[in-house]
């Protein structure tokens, strides 16, 4: 298994701490991965450095190259990415292979298409015998922190953006799932001058601190949750430098009274205990009209009642375990606090046997400011309350300390429109939750984060508008 890291086009073992990764469907320790230490943190960003200096002065067309490349790399090794990834999630074998691995060599095509169109907006003479342009060019090296509900997908989100735009990047995985993302620094390496690309394994607390807070960094993109974002701003605040978040979320769901229930059930069934429901996009705070209330709360819980948990190669599995252990304690104590006042449908506790699981869990009757309705959970958990009228429900939705992704169930056009221009969301779903393409952003608003990932914007966060002005004589 390829455990070293990549720093300045060398593949080098890491000279800190071993941590154990473990397999979240056995709980049994699968690798132990030596995390960087701090002067290796340094070498990378030097790295970095270094050559952001040639790769920042290459074509569009050439790092669309690069980029092409790597994606025809990955593709051609999906199975075993996918096996890791799986490995080292507790995920399903084929939600690995057949449902992220295409999103995550597509985000690096679109994006080698993105960097060619990077343009500035205006080319004139504002001041008489003055020409002056507007150039929109990379900012930097760029410090790379991703999750460990989508490593290599997250991987590719914190890659392909940076480099489209001609910045240099030192990406940390998450210390508990870096196996995928060591493995593609390996296949990285093969394909990019040394430097562009370094990938430093560790902890958050230490190196991802030690990382984001390195001096010759010039941005900061996070994916994770909203105390590593903050850590984050703390560190653009002692150097000022660009800050992208993507934090955590809390979908609200809001079916209407003339929604199509049984379409509803299914996307619940299907999009919120996908990845055991560790997705910031999760459908998982339904708010339903009181007529339809009823109905779907007995829909829902029949239909969960028959997903298939459990290992990642088992038959017709449909769902794995959450990723630790701590997660798991993590979840079940807002179900168990919410058992006072709520009502458990379905699911509500543990799996059997050693691993990390928790069973497709609905709690009905939740009160819309109840600490589980508003609180992002990230487990296979649902809550379903009520609402009156459409002003009810957006107020609670859009009183949500979160704002990433939502969802709007009706068969009113006009209401549809309505509802979705009011919500304060990055990304609001109109009869349907959760699909992604990497032509549109992953926008986040409020304690979600700052700018996008994917679509042409999510260059935005790595580039800077400059002027240009020449005097005629
Ligand atoms: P986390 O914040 O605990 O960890 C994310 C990463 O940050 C890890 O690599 C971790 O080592 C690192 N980190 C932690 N503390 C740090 C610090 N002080 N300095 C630098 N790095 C640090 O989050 P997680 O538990 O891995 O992921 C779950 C969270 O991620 C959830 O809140 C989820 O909603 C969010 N998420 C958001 C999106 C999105 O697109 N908005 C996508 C996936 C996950």
């Amino acid at each position: 298994m390829q455990d070293k890291l990549l720093i300045g086009g060398e593949l080098v073992a890491g000279a800190g701490e071993a941590l154990p990764v473990l397999d979240p469907a056995t709980g049994q320790e699968v690798a132990a991965v030596a995390e960087a230490s701090p002067e290796q943190v340094d070498a990378a960003v030097r790295a970095a450095e270094e050559a952001f200096v040639s790769w920042s002065r290459t074509t569009p067309g050439e790092r669309a190259q690069h980029l092409l490349a790597l994606a025809d790399a990955i593709e051609a090794h999906t199975e075993e990415l996918a096996g890791l990834e799986s490995l080292d999630c507790g995920k399903p074998l084929a939600s690995a292979r057949d449902d992220e691995m295409p999103l995550t060599v597509d985000v690096f095509r679109f994006m080698a298409g993105a960097a060619r169109t990077m343009t500035g907006s205006a080319a004139g003479e504002y001041v008489e015998g003055h020409t002056s342009m507007i150039r929109r060019d990379p900012v930097g090296p760029v410090a790379s922190i991703a999750p460990w509900n989508y490593p290599l997908m997250m991987a590719a989100w914190k890659l392909a953006a940076p480099l489209a735009a001609g910045c240099t990047v030192v990406l940390k995985p998450s210390e508990l799932t870096p196996l995928s993302t060591l493995r593609l620094g390996q296949i990285v390496n093969e394909i990019f001058p040394k430097g562009v690309v370094n990938i430093v394994a560790g902890r958050g607390g230490t190196i991802g601190d030690r990382l984001i807070n390195a001096p010759a960094v010039e941005a900061i993109s996070v994916t994770g949750s909203p105390a590593t974002g903050m850590a984050a701003m703390r560190a653009a605040s002692q150097k000022i430098r660009h800050v992208h978040l993507e934090l955590g979320g809390k979908a609200p769901v809001i079916v209407f009274d003339d929604a199509d229930i049984d379409a509803v059930v299914e996307t619940i069934r299907g999009g919120s205990y996908f990845n055991a429901g560790q997705d910031c996009a999760q459908p998982c705070r339904v708010m339903a009209s009181a007529k339809v209330y009823d109905r779907l709360v007995a829909d829902t819980a029949s239909a969960v009642g028959t997903i298939k948990v459990g290992g990642q190669r088992e038959d017709g599995v449909e769902m794995g375990p959450v990723i630790s252990a701590a997660q798991r304690e993590r979840v079940s104590g807002f179900v168990e606090r919410a058992r006072d006042g709520a009502e458990v449908v379905a699911g509500g506790g543990s799996g059997a046997g050693a691993g990390f699981f928790y069973q497709p869990t609905v709690v009905a009757n939740v009160a819309n400011d109840a600490e589980i309705a508003c609180q992002e959970v990230f487990g296979p958990v649902v809550t379903i309350s009520r609402f009156d009228d459409a002003d009810e429900a957006v107020a609670w939705a859009n009183a949500s300390a979160y704002g990433l992704a939502s969802s709007v169930w009706t068969r009113d056009v006009g209401r549809a429109m309505a509802v979705s221009s009011r919500l304060r969301y990055g990304f609001t779903w109109v009869n349907t939750h959760g699909v992604g393409t990497p032509e549109m952003p992953w926008a986040a608003m409020k304690g979600s984060g700052t700018g996008c990932d994917m679509s042409v914007y999510a260059l935005d966060a790595y580039t800077a508008i400059r002027h240009v002005m020449v005097a005629h004589s």
